[in-house]
């Protein structure tokens, strides 16, 4: 009677089950997903090329409807994309035609949030991306990793409290992939977000994630869910690496990923 009523996951899947359907066969992408990620947690999905991945993500954004399962953020049923989930790519897809800063304020546009107040935002994300000295300039003129991070910057923008990540460094040389990892964890925390990263990088995954999720595939499954102890989940990426502890979470990772593209092989 007088229990409190448990606070809602802020992401909520429950026997997700996704079938891509064309004229001839249907494929089942993702089988009986079940995943439970807490306000300001940032969890990791590892796995083999093709295990649904991307097709998690893709649900958890609204961009797709599973074809059985429950999809809640906040304990609300996802029916389409919402402000409150910021989706980032491996590619910026940034336009060469707008200066930086016009395609930062392109995310607010597009979501009907374009006001001074806002606008001052993400000016001020600019700046602790230590972009604004560029707003003005073309992304042509950016590198690679300066790219991402005005991505990032149009996605915080919107104040999603959702971000969903799908592999955003993979294009990126080593060093500026460490560097970026590094501050995207840190802005992610101060700002209190709540993060999926998709990544094929296990040390970065490790580095990055209070859980990480290994998923087989045909049909994508969760096969484990690895925890990582609070000294290497609090600590920076670069400092991660050196922790106590870190290498044998690697090789269990590692162990774990070997079990999975050997199920893919059918061995
Ligand atoms: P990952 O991101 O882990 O590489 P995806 O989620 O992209 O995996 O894909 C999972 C499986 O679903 C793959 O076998 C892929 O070929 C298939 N798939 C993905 N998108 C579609 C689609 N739009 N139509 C048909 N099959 C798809
Ligand atoms: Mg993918």
């Amino acid at each position: 009677m007088n229990q409190t009523p448990s606070t809602p996951a802020k992401i909520e899947l429950g026997h997700v089950t996704h079938l891509y359907l064309s004229a001839t066969r249907a494929f089942m992408a993702v089988r009986d997903i079940n995943l439970r990620v807490e306000e300001g947690e940032f969890i990791c999905l590892v796995g083999p090329s093709g295990c649904g991945k991307t097709t998690l993500l893709s649900i958890m954004a609204g961009l797709e409807r599973p074809t059985a399962g429950k999809v809640l953020i906040d304990g609300n049923p996802v029916s389409g994309t919402s402000r409150q989930v910021g989706y980032m790519l491996q590619q910026d897809y940034l336009f060469n035609w707008r200066s930086i800063e016009d395609n930062v304020f392109l995310g607010l546009d597009i979501q009907g949030l374009r006001t001074k107040e806002n606008e001052a935002y993400a000016l001020h994300l600019l700046e602790e991306m230590e972009l604004i000295d560029v707003r003005k300039s073309s992304p042509m003129q950016l590198s690679g990793g300066m790219r991402q991070r005005v991505a990032l910057v149009r996605t915080l923008a919107c104040q999603p409290d959702v971000l969903l990540l799908d592999e955003p460094f993979s294009a990126l040389d080593y060093q500026t992939k460490l560097k970026l990892e590094d501050l995207i964890f840190t802005t992610l925390r101060r700002h209190k977000k709540t993060a999926v990263l998709v990544t094929h990088d296990l040390s970065e995954s490790i580095a990055m994630g209070d859980r990480v999720y290994v998923l087989s595939r045909n049909p994508g499954r969760i096969n484990s869910e690895v925890h990582i102890p609070a000294h290497i989940r609090n600590a920076i990426p670069f400092d991660a690496r050196n922790q106590d502890g870190f290498q044998d979470l690697f090789h269990h990772v590692w162990k774990e990923m070997e079990v999975v593209s050997d199920a893919a092989k059918g061995h």
